[in-house]
């Protein structure tokens, strides 16, 4: 409570910012993810690693979108590519170059896409891939696992209570791979797609183990159901995605998030049998409309961010910058005897309030939410802008000094705390 109470003598522009949003939204909210009580704060500006909010305090950004704001805020390649197709015309009622580029680009980091298409976001390419793979297989079903979050439709939470669920599905344990045969024993011939990420991103950065995601990928080929994976975070992990460093090919991907160069983008691909059913010189072809599926800014963003700024050298090192961090802060977390965790790979990470093996969301059941709301807020006030869940991902610009700034921050924080 007094975390909270000096919370909101801090923020006052903020509070009121969420009033006079509550007359026109529910809440004052149109993102849930974003709301943390007593209410969450409005951010006015962003530039490299750095934000500042509506009472003018400044913070070093450890949230990043939430995965997709890899490149930063106002990185001067994409805003130059960004004005440069402003110049052109935005809506131009037709296909346009810069879209082929784009999917180009995109084929050669993830070849398993060999055809592809665009969405808004990454909610609409899951829906549409699990959709493809229903129409391919003429089955009902999906696989899922309990924790997984492949957009705001498709939310898998503890116990699996799935929320808006368009798709008839099974929910199986992540990480177990008997628990997934046996449901492929039960369910196989219905089943058309297993839809796995291969590290649960919104379920708490829990990386899926090699053995597991090999073991899916052939219980898929053994009952004739594709493998979907949902690269949406995971994609970040390695030019390639984490398909590439396991070397497992999925049937269709599902990727977003950063591929739009931080404009809105979705994309979901694979096999060329499966996807070419979208083909619309096909008698009966599948139909997939969307207005903005190719527009103009968010593919030249996109491809601006993959073309000029998205060097492999860059991605290895931010992701090595991650593993660092994460290393360190759950050092930090040692020395001070808090039964605390950072898991997750590479530039990804999540806290969690416990300590033991963390490798599926019923073992976060004994997580202490509070303590991670305490260090949430302490961070807050040091500085340092993260998840209320417990999420840090960092962009190229958070670099070595920012890395020492949040792991300063975080030492204090604990040893205020122990104080
Ligand atoms: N899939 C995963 C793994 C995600 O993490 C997300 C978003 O966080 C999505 C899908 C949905 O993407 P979007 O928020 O662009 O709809």
């Amino acid at each position: 409570e007094a975390a909270r109470a000096r919370y909101r003598e801090r923020n006052p522009a903020s509070e009121r910012q969420l009033a006079e949003a509550a007359t026109v939204m529910p809440g004052g909210n149109t993102r849930s993810v974003l709301f943390h009580a007593p209410f969450p704060l409005t951010m006015v500006r962003g530039e490299g690693a750095r934000l500042w909010d509506a009472d003018g305090h400044r913070y070093l950004d450890a949230l990043g979108e939430f995965t997709a704001g890899l490149y930063g805020h106002s990185n001067a390649v994409i805003r130059q590519a960004i004005i440069d197709a402003l110049a052109d015309g935005l809506s131009l009622s037709s296909h346009n170059r810069r879209e082929v580029a784009l999917a180009a680009e995109i084929q050669r980091r993830f070849p398993s896409m060999a055809l592809m298409r665009f969405t808004n976001s990454g909610t609409e390419a899951s829906l549409l891939a699990l959709a493809t793979a229903k129409a391919f297989t003429a089955r009902p079903k999906i696989m899922v696992f309990d924790g997984a979050y492949h957009g705001g439709l498709l939310s898998f939470g503890r116990g699996g209570s799935p929320i808006n669920v368009p798709h008839a599905y099974v929910v199986a344990p992540y990480n177990d791979l008997a628990a997934a045969q046996a449901l492929v024993h039960a369910h196989g011939p219905t089943l058309a797609a297993i839809v796995v990420e291969p590290m649960l991103g919104a379920g708490g950065c829990i990386p899926g183990e090699p053995a597991f995601l090999r073991g899916l990928s052939e219980l898929a080929r053994g009952c004739g159901a594709l493998l979907v994976f949902d690269e949406v975070q995971t994609s970040r992990l390695s030019i390639g995605g984490r398909q590439a460093q396991l070397g497992i090919t999925p049937d269709l991907t599902v990727i977003g998030k950063y591929f739009g160069g931080g404009l809105s983008f979705g994309a979901f691909g694979g096999r060329v049998d499966c996807m070419a059913q979208f083909d619309p010189r096909r008698a009966n072809a599948l139909s997939h409309a969307g207005t903005f599926n190719n527009n103009v800014l968010s593919m030249a963003a996109g491809l601006a961010g993959l073309q000029q700024v998205l060097t492999q050298e860059a991605l290895t090192a931010l992701n090595q910058r991650g593993d660092r961090l994460r290393e360190r802060l759950n050092a930090v977390l040692q020395t001070h005897g808090v039964a605390a965790q950072f898991t997750g790979l590479g530039s990804v990470m999540n806290l969690h309030g416990m300590s033991g093996p963390v490798h599926c969301a019923a073992d976060l059941a004994t997580s202490n939410t509070l303590l991670k709301e305490l260090l949430f807020f302490d961070l807050l006030e040091r500085g340092v802008y993260m998840a209320q869940r417990g999420l840090v991902t960092l962009s190229l610009p958070f670099d070595d000094a920012a890395c020492d700034e949040m792991l300063g921050a975080f030492e204090d924080a604990l040893r205020t705390r122990a104080a």
